[in-house]
């Protein structure tokens, strides 16, 4: 048997101790269970979907922009990075990272946020739930259950926020947000690299898009110093090396920030299993003077890139989609593919159904299925 836990920290998510699976199966052979998580994820269909589904821009407004799919793949890379600094498990967050976002609507933020207006009668929708319901419902690959059948470790990952009426319906997975605990140190991390890729590739995405300048970026702290680091260091540089430069020096900023701190914080509760960690305070985090930069950071993106009036427009466009599908095929579900019709008469799982169909569909995908809908040329 192969020890694949050996160089990890008592505080990690070991493999062989994981808390197993929905439906036991037996052990993986030469792949950790965490290792087939991964490989269940990336053979999946909705990971697949990830390459046509909005980060910021619409897939089709540019070829270099993330998308949802290169967004996870940056994730996972950051996440790596930083579970080896701390001995923590990066098998375990190489799939937490490359599922997060399974779940997610196309056309980004805006169609969970009508999406979950549409279901308010419903039991709302929210999207982390919706990667949950990927991995544990929705995919069909397997003989002998539904969905990609997960260690508990992954799907605790995946699952990093949900309503407490969700939180109930949800057995072990659900028990933290109820009794206010914490998940792994790996699902902690996963977190904030995901905070750490967005917060880094949205600039170089708003930059290239012409939405933000380099002026503008000087507001932000941050930035403006590691940028002066950069023309000192390679004066005369051409602009968009310049920016990498910059943007890389901010994530090594940032990583070291948190590694730092983290290992700190950890070695002073001094966790010696995983129960331990998910019984004590938050354990990976920046420090103060890094979370401030952060912050201002994100405001910063929010008022000039997030709410730039060219992705208004886009976001008011898709939201009127995202609406009027789920508005037409509520009101005559005999509009919706078979598989999606349901045959009792209980509107709730008939718009649970709707939602799941919606929220699995690439940004095209769905402006193509607006127009089938909507438009007598199209059939
Ligand atoms: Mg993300």
């Amino acid at each position: 048997m192969i020890d694949f836990d050996a160089h990890l920290a008592p505080y990690a998510a070991h493999s062989s101790k994981s808390r197993g699976r929905r439906h036991p199966e037996g052990t993986a052979g030469a792949r950790s269970e965490f290792q087939r998580d991964r490989d269940r994820i990336i053979h999946s269909t909705a990971f697949r979907r990830l390459e046509y589904k909005t980060q910021v821009f619409l897939n089709h407004e540019g070829d270099l922009f993330r998308t949802r799919l290169t967004h996870s793949i940056e994730v996972a890379q950051i996440a790596r990075t930083l579970a080896r600094s701390l001995r923590l498990n990066e098998d375990l967050v190489e799939a937490t990272a490359l599922a997060h976002d399974l779940g997610h609507t196309p056309f980004g933020h805006v169609g969970q946020d009508v999406l979950n207006d549409c279901m308010q009668d419903y039991g709302g929708f929210e999207h982390n739930l919706q990667s949950l319901r990927v991995v544990d419902q929705l995919e069909e690959h397997y003989g002998a259950f539904d969905g990609l059948n997960l260690t508990f470790e992954t799907r605790e990952g995946i699952l990093k926020h949900c309503s407490l009426a969700n939180a109930r319906q949800l057995g072990d997975l659900g028990c933290r947000f109820l009794d206010r605990t914490q998940p792994s140190l790996e699902a902690q991390l996963t977190n904030i690299a995901d905070e750490i890729a967005y917060n880094n590739h949205d600039i170089d995405d708003g930059l290239r898009s012409g939405l933000l300048t380099m002026k503008q970026m000087e507001e932000v702290d941050l930035f403006a110093r590691l940028h002066r680091q950069v023309v000192a260091q390679y004066p005369g540089l051409p602009g968009r090396r310049e920016l990498y430069e910059t943007i890389r020096l901010m994530i090594t900023a940032m990583t070291a920030d948190l590694v730092q701190t983290s290992a700190a914080l950890i070695l002073e509760a001094n966790p010696q299993s995983i129960d331990a960690v998910r019984a004590g305070p938050p354990l990976i985090r920046f420090s103060a003077q890094m979370r401030t930069e952060t912050t201002a950071l994100k405001r910063f993106l929010y008022a000039n890139l997030y709410r730039h009036y060219k992705v208004n427009r886009m976001r008011v466009k898709a939201s009127r989609i995202v609406r009027e599908l789920f508005e037409a095929f509520m009101s005559d579900p005999v509009l919706l593919p078979f598989d999606y019709q349901v045959a009792s008469d209980d509107p709730a799982r008939q718009a649970r159904k709707i939602a799941d169909y919606i929220a699995g569909m690439t940004d095209r995908y769905a402006i193509r299925e607006h127009k089938r809908i909507f438009s007598l040329d199209e059939l």
